[in-house]
């Protein structure tokens, strides 16, 4: 089956082909490691897994990269205000390194909590320092760049197609450039490398030929991805904010110091809102994963849900969403708990294939979803089949649907679930249905075996 996969880049479906046949070059931008990440941002993470697993589902072998954002996000994307990791390291007191790999270790145990698979290869801002350097040299020497006061810059009128993934206007661009420029020639041109206002004051700092600093943000990205994936590679991610400056800056400074295309495949989710506003760390965040545990949710409960809509749509989040995935996942399990594997019937491919129909439609899981619903309900499917199917499914959708939960049996219910085995055995069939139904009504049911029984949740 062919996936096609929407591409920013074109705003369009298109049919997916790798560069090298059978194997797929990933590249997904990692967090930004001053804060833990909130669940808007774990939502775009969950993408990026469905994504590898409908890819691996598909039979590639997948090479994941995944940066580590440790030094140069500044708190405005406009190259101005504070380096976030500086911020929080002196307002936590601690250095920036040690800042970021906690909350670097908080985020992989999310992946964990999350049944998100670790990228093939993490890769840190900080330890390419000399792969940055590299680059910008590559860019100075082809003309594309210029120093002002404060760095060292990219000159964007130089590419006569800049902003082509986001759709930028340049002649709307200029028009805008009345606004503080600082002394920018051009309001999209952007840092590749700071210089330290006070040469001793920041904690992260390097020399380079332009002088004391630090790089700009976006050409880490570029230098990492090409060293570790190559020019061009396969396929790229992130969240939709990332559209208009930071993979705009990634093209931009990729294409001029290659001078060939970089990346094939452009995807991007879309965000996780609170009352219809992006939910946002720098602006507190609303929920990390360990908060919804606090609150008595399971965090697989939280990718249930964010699988539930659309990678393209925008997810208002509220509690009520979140109970009502919870339900719907414990609902499934269930009914997959409760599945008896000699049930008589037949195959239940036409679901599979509905499955992959939708998952290869670019990550339709809505869909998918809907297929593992019919299947389980339909009863002319084998138990045997059903099984077979619903471990499959699970190889993308990761929910840990046949893992069974350790179900906790009130002393009550054994107790009815003994005497009903008694009165069974005695055959008092009355009186052992009446049982059952008390049993039921607690919500619980009574499964027979060939030797004795077993008590599962309703
Ligand atoms: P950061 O740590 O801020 O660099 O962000 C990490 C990732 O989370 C990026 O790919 C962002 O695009 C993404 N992201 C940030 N906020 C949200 C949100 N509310 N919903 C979905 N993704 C988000
Ligand atoms: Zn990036």
């Amino acid at each position: 089956m062919v996936l096609r996969l929407f591409n920013t880049l074109g705003r369009k479906k298109q049919a997916f082909k790798p560069i090298k046949p059978g194997e797929v070059g990933f590249y997904s931008c990692g967090p930004t490691v001053y804060w833990y990440q909130t669940i808007g941002n774990l939502r775009t993470y969950i993408f990026n897994d469905i994504l590898k697993k409908v890819l691996e589902y598909d039979g590639f072998k997948v090479k994941h990269v995944m940066n580590v954002t440790d030094v140069g996000h500044l708190t405005s994307d406009a190259d101005s205000g504070e380096d976030k990791m500086e911020k929080a390291a002196a307002k936590e007191g601690k250095r920036a390194e040690d800042i970021a790999n906690h909350y670097w270790q908080v985020f992989r145990e999310d992946f964990k909590k999350l049944n998100i698979s670790e990228p093939s290869i993490w890769c840190k801002a900080t330890e390419h320092i000399n792969e940055q350097i590299e680059l910008i040299k590559e860019l100075e020497k082809k003309g594309f760049v210029y120093r002002t006061s404060d760095g060292i810059y990219f000159d964007t009128s130089k590419l006569e197609d800049y902003g082509k993934l986001a759709l930028l206007d340049a002649e709307n661009l200029k028009a805008g450039a009345r606004i503080d420029l600082a002394d920018k020639k051009n309001k999209t041109d952007f840092a590749l490398w700071k210089f330290s206002d006070t040469p001793g004051l920041r904690q992260q700092e390097w020399q380079s030929p332009w002088g004391l600093g630090f790089p700009g943000w976006h050409i880490e990205c570029s230098a990492m991805s090409s060293k570790y994936l190559g020019i061009p590679f396969d396929i790229h991610t992130g969240g939709i904010d990332h559209i208009p400056v930071h993979h705009t800056n990634e093209i931009a400074q990729g294409e001029a110091a290659s001078g060939k295309k970089c990346v094939n495949y452009w995807l991007h989710g879309a965000f996780l809102t609170f009352k219809g506003e992006k939910v946002s760390k720098s602006k507190g965040g609303l929920y990390t994963i360990s908060e919804l545990q606090e609150l008595g949710y399971k965090p697989l409960d939280y990718r249930f849900m964010c699988l539930l809509t659309h990678y393209r749509s925008s997810l208002d989040f509220t509690l009520d969403n979140l109970n009502a995935a919870k339900n719907g996942l414990e609902g499934l399990k269930n009914k997959i708990a409760n599945i008896s594997s000699n049930a008589p019937g037949g195959d239940g491919e036409k679901y599979l294939k509905e499955f992959e129909k939708s998952i290869n439609d670019d990550l339709n899981m809505p869909g998918a979803i809907q297929a593992l619903q019919k299947l389980l309900k339909d009863d002319k499917v084998s138990g045997k089949s059903k099984i077979e199917l619903v471990r499959k499914m699970d190889a993308v959708f990761s929910l840990d649907l046949m893992k069974k939960e350790r179900v906790i049996v009130p002393e009550e219910v054994q107790k009815l679930a003994e005497q009903r085995w008694q009165a069974k055995k005695t055959k008092n069939f009355k009186l052992a249905d009446e049982l059952r139904a008390k049993v039921t009504a607690m919500g619980f049911v009574i499964a027979d075996m060939p030797e004795g029984y077993e008590i599962k949740k309703a």
